[in-house]
């Protein structure tokens, strides 16, 4: 396997390098600065024609193979700039499942950030077991109004729309009552939260509570009951390699505490040697995913082996960004306390772990 660039992927990471380089500086901030911010970073990579690389040509997207994402990754991380947004999980799932009408409509403000959107999936009785969500859409002739309570909805602060799951059949099977809708976040009955995260950022996600927003019946994506196979898609595609682009800047954070430790004329400690590891196979586990892709090969479960191992790097790293540095670099500590949510986001690694032993391994589940 090559994993050199071809002479397109060439061009295409030197033009990207030397955007970074004029533009880059600007975005780097920490904190809620940097959500605030986050809006405007993706219409600049947007316009700039660094973003929606691989998704389709008629909603914005450039088709491009999922290398190209890869090398935005690692491109982005090398110049210090912000990730790029995570949203593809959603363009998967209203493309798959919505009408092409509906996909139309909405997925280029999606891509090119005119439009900003959030997921509104889990509520406090409803994590893991997803299915048991309470949120109700009650048909009203041309409508349907929500009632229900809704958690850790990422960027609810700042979003227009709302990729939002709600039950709409209480007396079907609990997975098949469930529909899901587009919800214009901006109307009486939304009510937005915000919840202060551990490493003191507020402006990332809220709370958002649902008392009689209304929103038109051709905004259910799919149809009455299909909630719950958009659902999986999202999750599916959540957990997939495509976001395990991170591993950019897994490394990165590695070599800037390997650069502090030998500053010190120290050894470096088991846990870095230990994350450099980690790190180094992650990104080898990126590629051979991608090579995968390309050969037309596609995972389902499998997303849930990419979570967990992005999980057990992420939080390596977390662990040596703490051996190394303390208490002392708020930057690393910060690393350090973002990666604990790692093994929550998406689905928590006990559920993953069920995932493979179930339907990878065919072990009996309970
Ligand atoms: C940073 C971050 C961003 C998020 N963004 C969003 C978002 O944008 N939209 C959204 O809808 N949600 C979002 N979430 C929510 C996330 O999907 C849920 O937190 C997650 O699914 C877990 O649900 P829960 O928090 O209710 O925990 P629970 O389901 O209550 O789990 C509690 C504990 O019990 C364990 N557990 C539960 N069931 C089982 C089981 N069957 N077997 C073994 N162990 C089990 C879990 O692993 C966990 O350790 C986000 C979460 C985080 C941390």
């Amino acid at each position: 396997m090559d994993y050199r660039d071809s002479p397109e992927e060439a061009a295409f990471r030197a033009r990207l390098r030397a955007w970074l380089a004029e533009n880059a500086a600007q975005f780097r901030a920490t904190g809620d600065e940097y959500w605030h911010q986050a809006g405007r970073w993706h219409v600049a990579l947007y316009e700039a024609g660094f973003f929606g690389l691989s998704w389709p040509k008629k909603y914005g997207g450039h088709e491009l193979p999922p290398v190209y994402d890869v090398i935005l990754d690692e491109e982005l991380a090398l110049a210090g700039a912000p990730p790029r947004p995570s949203l593809g999980y959603l363009v998967h799932g209203l493309d798959r499942h919505g009408s092409e009408e509906l996909a139309l409509r909405f997925l280029p403000g999606m891509i090119n950030g005119t439009e900003r959107w959030c997921q509104g999936f889990s509520e406090p009785g409803a994590g893991s077991d997803l299915a048991s969500l309470t949120t109700r859409a009650e048909r009203d002739g041309d409508e349907y109004v929500i009632h229900g309570h809704k958690i850790w909805t990422s960027y609810s602060d700042v979003a227009d729309w709302c990729l939002l799951l709600a039950r709409t059949d209480p007396d079907a099977p609990r997975h098949r009552g469930i529909s899901a809708f587009v919800v214009w976040m901006h109307q009486p009955g939304v009510e937005q939260r915000p919840l202060k995260m551990i490493n003191g950022v507020s402006a990332e996600f809220g709370q958002v509570i649902f008392d009689g927003a209304r929103v038109p019946a051709t905004n259910m994506v799919g149809r009455p009951g299909d909630g719950w196979k958009l659902a999986m898609t999202v999750v599916g595609h959540e957990r997939e390699p495509s976001t395990l682009g991170y591993a950019a800047r897994y490394r990165k954070t590695v070599r800037a505490l390997a650069a502090a430790v030998a500053e010190r004329g120290a050894e470096p400690p088991d846990d870095l040697r230990w994350a450099a590891v980690q790190a180094e196979m992650l990104r080898l586990h990126v590629r051979r995913r991608l090579s995968e892709q390309l050969d037309g090969i596609t995972h389902t479960s499998d997303g849930s082996l990419d979570k967990l191992l992005m999980t057990w790097v992420e939080q390596s790293v977390g662990h040596a960004a703490l051996t190394v540095s303390g208490t002392r670099d708020p930057e690393m500590l910060a690393t350090y306390l973002y990666s604990r949510a790692q093994s929550v986001m998406g689905g928590t690694s006990q559920i993953q772990k069920n995932i493979i032993a179930g339907r990878i391994l065919g072990l009996p589940t309970a």
